[in-house]
Parts: structure tokens; C-alpha cells; sequence
């Protein structure tokens, strides 16, 4: 599919929805793609892009950065500690804030260079034992902690479990984020994309439709 049907089908759902024409983001996510595959999206004019892993981000992005401007580089991965500098140097938002001690290095690289991406609190609405995420007991709590240490949280990400049901899992996320006064909604992935944006999506995020089958498996 191409960017153009991709970007169609979101304005479609979103009138569809009663939503503000251009209120949802479309982060394509261009994690283990073909530089070439990239750099024809970027071609047609695309410059949100979302990437799991900073090492790959790394890798590929300060090229592209200095190819084609006003990059907006999004972090949907899980993300150690160690690699938490490298990522606020690089992405414009992390979208995997998920536990106390990665909120405190957020907090300190952000007192330290005055500056911090935009972050999303992951939400295992699952309860996964494989899956990164807050609880959902505990995502109250957290989300206090993180704005307490004055940390920009725009809103909740999730990545519902393969079997269920997704919209069971974005309207949780969205009730999570409507209690804690919270707008911004990262959910919805190639294949749920349009039910995640009618029940309030803000940042979906595409790969396999934009780009087709990733080249090699990521996890
Ligand atoms: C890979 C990935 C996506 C995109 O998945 P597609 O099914 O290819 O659209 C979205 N979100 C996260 C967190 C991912 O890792």
C-alpha cells in the first residue's frame, strides 16, 4: 500500500470518527526496512518516522537527518537506561517510558540539557509478562511520578496482545488517559490502525502497510 492510501484511510477515519481533519499522526515505522524503502517515503515529503531500537535509529538516522530537514524521529521501542542520552539526543519522542528508574534518567538528562522529547507512558493493558509496560493498577501512580519530575508526558502508548481483541485494549488506554488528564493516545498499528483512530488514537503507528513485510524479523 502506498503513503498516499495510508494517509487517505486515516482522513476517512477520522471524519468517520468526528474528528479534526489532521488530528492523528502517522508515525511510519521504518524499523529494519531498506534504507531505500525509507528514502522514498522521505522523497514523497513524509518526516514522521518511528524506530524500536536506538542502536538501528542511530545508525541510519543523523544520515537522513542531514539528507532532508525537519525530521521528526519517534521512539516506539523499549529502551534501556544505558541507551537513554543516546535516545534524547536523537529522537524528538519516546514512546516507551515504562518504569521508575528509566522517569529518573529522563528526568535527569532533561534537567541537564534543559530540553526532553515529548514521552508517552507504555501501558501493558495486556498484562503480559513478556511485554514492556506499566500495569495498568500501577499506570495512576506512575503517571503522578513522571509529571512530579516535571517530565513532558503527552500521553499513553500501548501494543495490544496478538490474540485480542485490540479495541478492548485502546479503550482501556483511553480511559487511563482521560482519569489522568491526558490527551495523547499512541495506539493502532498496520492492521487496526482505523479502530484505534475511532476510539481517539492521536499517533498511530504504521510500518508493514507503508513500507510491505519487513525484510527480517525484529524481536
Ligand atoms: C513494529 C512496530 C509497529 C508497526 O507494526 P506494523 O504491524 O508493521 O504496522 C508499531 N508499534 C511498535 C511498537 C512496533 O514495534
Amino acid at each position: 500500500m502506498s503513503l498516499q492510501e495510508i494517509q487517505a484511510r486515516i482522513s476517512t477515519a477520522e471524519k468517520a470518527a468526528g474528528r479534526d481533519a489532521g488530528s492523528v499522526h502517522l508515525i511510519a515505522v521504518s524499523k529494519v526496512q531498506p534504507n531505500e524503502r525509507v528514502e522514498a517515503v522521505l522523497t514523497q515529503g513524509h518526516r514522521c518516522f518511528g524506530e524500536n531500537r536506538v542502536q538501528e535509529a542511530a545508525g541510519k538516522w543523523p544520515g537522513f537527518m542531514e539528507q532532508f530537514s525537519d525530521i521528526d524521529l519517534h521512539l516506539i521501542g523499549p529502551l534501556q537506561t544505558n541507551k537513554a542520552r543516546q535516545a534524547v539526543e536523537l529522537c524528538n519522542a519516546i514512546h516507551s517510558v515504562d518504569r521508575p528508574k528509566l522517569a529518573a534518567t529522563l528526568a535527569r538528562l532533561a534537567q541537564e540539557r534543559g530540553t526532553c522529547p515529548d514521552l508517552f507512558v507504555q501501558v501493558n493493558t495486556g498484562e503480559e509478562e513478556q511485554k514492556a509496560g506499566i500495569l495498568p493498577a500501577d499506570a495512576d501512580a506512575f503517571i503522578a511520578d513522571c509529571v512530579k519530575m516535571d517530565l513532558p508526558i503527552q500521553g499513553l502508548m500501548c501494543i495490544p496482545p496478538v490474540e485480542e481483541e485490540a479495541a478492548l485494549h485502546f479503550a482501556l488506554l483511553a480511559k487511563i488517559a482521560s482519569r489522568n488528564g491526558l490527551t495523547g493516545l499512541s495506539m493502532g498499528m498496520s492492521s487496526d490502525f482505523e479502530k484505534a483512530i475511532a476510539l481517539g488514537a492521536t499517533h498511530v503507528r504504521v510500518g508493514s502497510a507503508i513500507f510491505g513485510d519487513r525484510v527480517k524479523p525484529t524481536e
